[in-house]
């Protein structure tokens, strides 16, 4: 019961099932050749339909391969049908970019049909992106050489990360090993752990530069022949969100930085330190927490928390312990972290943990719980109205996080455990708000020099230091920041998705903007939420939050949205100032 069933998608790889729906790619590829391209309505409805089963049996294949291989990142079986699969779907690509061609340069009027209607936004979108789309045979090209590109710079910076060692108080430790012990409760330990990080990364950093340098300059490249005026703007079309979203986001953080700095000064007192806090203390645990956690009372306990939001989440919690759609506990060959992984084509979920029983992980099964509730909401919609850009993507995960930590600041009853519960969240929202923040400066600064020139280990390392300086201000020893944090940070690796920073922020902060307005006038706000939640894959960021009567690209929502943690700052430098 305590992992996760993967049946309801394929019994196994030798399933007939699995292995028809793999073949059936080759088959779809037939059809997809003999399609008419004619302007009509009948074309248009063979296109859709073609894409939708096909996108159906791709999710499902992958999905079954993937979940598969996070919990045994060694499985020899998966890791081959990974790659029968990602062969498969190459050869797909070009017929992928004809049919979205197709769609976007139609001029039949769809909204005269009664179930295209439904796609109205899909296929204003499409027809968006249409004017970016280069050649079928450049697209194939890009895709193509992309595994010898992009993404082989990309797992160079994964395997480097992965693999590298340091001797650590007379033990071989990894990277993420190190990384963990930041959260350790002695000082020393914390200390000491920064240190050999920072030695660790001497072995592997001039390679990571030229994975960062290869990537972006890739980026650069593919962005500019398709047209786009630069990476951000890529991004932010993809993402459905304006610049004046954006601007008005970072305005608002701007504003918000002193309070921020306000809360590490403080904490760098407590702690003893004098200059502001050295990047090693940034997420040294405060109070007590005390509570632990069996994954059974996990359950209780989050099931009668979202009970009394909404009765429809309450249900689906449970229904995920009951009918083994997580896995909570970490094995040999099982990645770190948690995820959530939506299936809407089974209306289901599955949620990925490394329960260890601490309180955070209970907001970590909160979060997860999240965005499984968000794949409820999408699920009644056609298939390709399934997905949901960056920034939404976070809303109802941290959502779920703010009911949590509602309670748990209710509940605290001594001191210490107050000062725990409150730290904890400060230390998740300066993540999200300034380090973030840090890391958009850093990404903007990349792209601006790789126009002209290659940097170096040094360099990165500088633009990185100044891009912290300019985040955390005097809230870090500015003699003890972390020169290398474009190192670990996968975000930065990828050719599909750039600044995967900012949105982020936007979750984090969206999520928090909602839940004031919930505190301020629950009546009807969890029919408003749903359909807010509805609405995320088949409208603009901005008309998304509309829904709810939300302006995004005005400062003033990210105001009242960062409001809030003023309030738990001044908290928490009372509690501990005793
Ligand atoms: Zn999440």
């Amino acid at each position: 019961m305590y992992e996760w069933q993967l049946n309801d998608l394929y019994e196994s790889y030798e399933s007939e099932a699995f292995q028809q729906d793999l073949t059936s790619l080759d088959d779809f590829k037939i059809e997809m050749e003999s399609l008419s391209f004619e302007d009509t309505i009948e074309a248009i409805k063979a296109v859709i339909d073609v894409k939708e089963r096909l996108y159906i049996t791709v999710r499902r294949l992958s999905a079954y391969i993937s979940l598969s291989l996070s919990t045994n990142a060694t499985d020899e079986v998966s890791t081959n049908y990974q790659n029968v699969l990602s062969n498969k779907l190459n050869q797909l690509t070009k017929y992928q970019a004809k049919m979205d061609r197709f769609i976007g340069e139609t001029q039949v009027d769809i909204s005269k049909d009664a179930e295209l209607i439904e796609y109205s936004f899909y296929f204003k979108e499409t027809k968006e992106s249409a004017n970016y789309l280069l050649s079928d045979e450049v697209e194939e090209t890009i895709s193509k050489l992309g595994r010898s590109a992009g993404h082989a710079w990309s797992s160079l910076q994964g395997y480097l990360t992965s693999q590298a060692e340091i001797e650590f108080q007379g033990e071989a430790k990894t990277l993420s090993e190190l990384r963990n012990l930041a959260y350790d409760t002695n000082a020393e330990t914390r200390k000491a752990a920064f240190e050999a990080e920072i030695a660790l990364y001497d072995q592997i950093k001039d390679a990571v530069a030229f994975s960062l340098n290869n990537i972006k300059s890739q980026v650069l490249d593919v962005s500019e022949m398709r047209g786009y005026k630069s990476p951000l703007e890529e991004t932010l079309i993809k993402s459905r969100m304006s610049q004046a979203t954006l601007d008005a986001l970072l305005t608002a953080i701007q504003e918000f930085l002193p309070t921020f700095r306000r809360y590490l000064k403080h904490k760098a007192r407590v702690l003893g330190h004098k200059n502001g806090l050295p990047f090693y203390d940034l997420f040294a645990p405060m109070g007590d927490a005390k509570q632990t956690f069996t994954v059974e009372e996990t359950k209780t306990y989050l099931v009668d928390k979202f009970s009394q939001f909404a009765p429809d989440l309450a249900e689906m919690t449970a229904t995920f312990y009951e009918k083994d759609f997580m896995d909570f506990y970490p094995r040999k060959g099982k990645r770190g972290g948690a995820f959530c992984s939506n299936l809407p084509f089974i209306q289901q979920s599955r949620i990925m943990l490394n329960f260890d029983g601490s309180l955070n992980n209970v907001l970590t099964i909160a979060h997860e719980l999240g965005h499984a509730y968000h794949g409820t909401k999408i699920q009644s919609h056609r298939p390709l109205n399934w997905s949901y850009s960056m920034p939404v993507a976070e809303t109802a995960s941290t959502f779920n996080e703010a009911i949590v930590m509602n309670h748990l600041l209710e509940e605290a009853t001594s001191n210490d455990e107050k000062v725990a519960v409150i730290e904890q969240y400060l230390q998740d929202v300066t993540q999200i708000i300034v380090d973030i923040y840090s890391r958009y400066l850093f990404e903007t600064e990349v792209f601006n020099n790789r126009m002209s020139s290659f940097m170096f280990a040094p360099q990165l390392a500088e633009i990185m230091l100044n891009a912290q300086k300019k985040a955390y201000g005097d809230g870090l020893d500015e003699e003890s920041l972390h020169p290398y944090m474009w190192i670990n940070k996968s975000h930065y690796y990828s050719t599909s998705l750039s600044f995967y920073n900012f949105p982020y922020a936007f979750g984090g902060l969206f999520s928090r903007g909602l839940y004031e307005q919930y505190l301020a006038k629950p009546d009807g706000f969890v029919e408003k939420y749903s359909k807010l939640l509805e609405t995320t894959t088949v409208a603009s960021v901005e008309d998304t939050a509309k829904v709810m009567g939300l302006d995004v690209s005005q400062v003033d929502f990210w105001r009242t949205a960062l409001s809030g943690i003023e309030t738990y700052v001044d908290e928490f430098i009372e509690l501990t100032s005793k």
